[in-house]
């Protein structure tokens, strides 16, 4: 058997190598490195991919797209922005860097993310932004976060760096690509994100034009017109060579999810009926396209069981180890008595298994039988 990794994206390039090698060469043949055919057509195929009303602006990585998105709202210093504090840091790492306040909030401890019930109890009069991040690949429930932020007025961006490709399921039955929901959806091409470049990149979605343009003039440094500046903005730009990659992994990324269901599939029917071990419950109205694994070990014994995997060859990561508002850098957002039992606890139990598109049923058994036999 070859070495299970984490990701795998060595193996996944040699699948598409002749492609990818031949649209990489073209940018450098044309020379059109800033803003070229590539990034138009990417753009283009995102779009259509998304749904058809969606404006996609590409932008230099998923943590930019987050703060172009806070910028074009138009907020001042003070603003509370509510963000769940089970998430990468980069959610509420912008929020802080643009003076608004972050107001973390708990998580179901089921699905990860964060519900309206939830958001609801920490909206005050200074609240104008809420963060909801669909984590590991599936949305959060997108239908009453958004009848609440209509009711308070709220913007919702949402954090979509972990769920690209996943559908929400409206009540009615219709259904919607995650990100497209909320005012404006970031996501993330880090390499190991769903749809990954070879490199950096993101980009941000929205489907109202107006805001769309806004965003547009933020990421290329607050002007409309070449050397006119209307506002302060910034410079982030998606490469064209990883919009080339990303070009034709696009068309993929259907193909890619399958696999990771796949996978997902099997870990569920090896693990479910372990004992002190939970397999991730799935949001009753999204797909999920599995960025990660994730799994809780309930009877205290998760440091044990990563070392014991790492001895049998086994990865695994903590996603994540340590609340938000317990890091020094957040700290004091949050008063010092403060804790989010749920996320306290999460921190305390989750897992995440080797998940990307090249696991096969091999490495998958032996996976399995390995965490099965540390609780045996
Ligand atoms: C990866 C990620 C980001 C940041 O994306 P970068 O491209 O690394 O800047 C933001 N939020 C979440 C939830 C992520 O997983």
């Amino acid at each position: 058997m070859q070495n299970i990794q984490m990701v795998d994206l060595k193996t996944q390039y040699s699948k598409i190598q002749a492609e990818v090698d031949e649209a990489v060469l073209e940018v450098i043949r044309s020379a059109a490195f800033i803003n070229g055919p590539k990034v138009k057509s990417f753009q283009a195929n995102l779009e259509a991919y998304l749904g058809a009303d969606t404006n996609v602006i590409p932008c230099a990585n998923g943590t930019d797209a987050l703060q172009i998105a806070l910028m074009a709202l138009d907020l001042k210093p003070g603003d509370e922005v509510i963000v769940p504090s089970f998430t990468y840091v980069a959610t509420a790492e912008v929020i802080g860097l643009l003076g608004l306040k972050p107001v973390m909030v708990d998580v179901d401890p089921h699905t990860f993310n964060v519900t309206a019930e939830i958001i609801a109890e920490a909206i005050t009069p200074a609240t104008r932004v809420i963060v909801p991040v669909n984590l590991f690949g599936q949305s959060c429930d997108m239908e009453p976060i958004m009848a609440l932020a209509d009711k308070h007025k709220l913007w919702v961006v949402e954090d979509n760096a972990q769920a690209i490709g996943a559908d929400y399921i409206f009540a009615g039955g219709r259904s919607q690509k995650t990100g497209t929901i909320g005012h404006i959806g970031c996501t993330s091409f880090y390499p190991s994100k769903n749809l990954g470049a070879y490199g950096d990149g993101g980009a941000l979605y929205t489907s109202d034009k107006a805001l769309a343009e806004r965003i547009r003039v933020v990421a290329n440094h607050g002007q409309q017109r070449t050397y006119y500046h209307d506002h302060i903005g910034v410079n982030s730009r998606l490469d064209s060579v990883q919009a080339a990659i990303l070009d034709i992994k696009l068309r993929h990324l259907d193909a890619y999810a399958e696999a990771r269901q796949t996978a997902a599939a099997a870990y569920d029917a090896g693990l479910m009926d372990v004992k002190d071990l939970v397999i991730p419950a799935r949001q009753h109205n999204s797909t999920h396209v599995f960025h990660q694994y994730t799994l809780r070990v309930t009877n205290g014994k998760r440091d044990e069981l990563q070392a014991f995997l790492r001895e049998k060859g086994v990865p695994s990561m903590i996603y994540y180890p340590v609340p938000l508002y317990k890091q020094e850098a957040y700290s004091h957002y949050a008063p010092d008595d403060f804790e989010l039992p749920v996320t306290e606890q999460l921190c305390r139990e989750v897992i995440s298994l080797p998940m990307h598109t090249e696991l096969n049923r091999e490495m998958l058994n032996y996976i399995i039988d390995t965490v099965q036999s540390f609780f045996a």
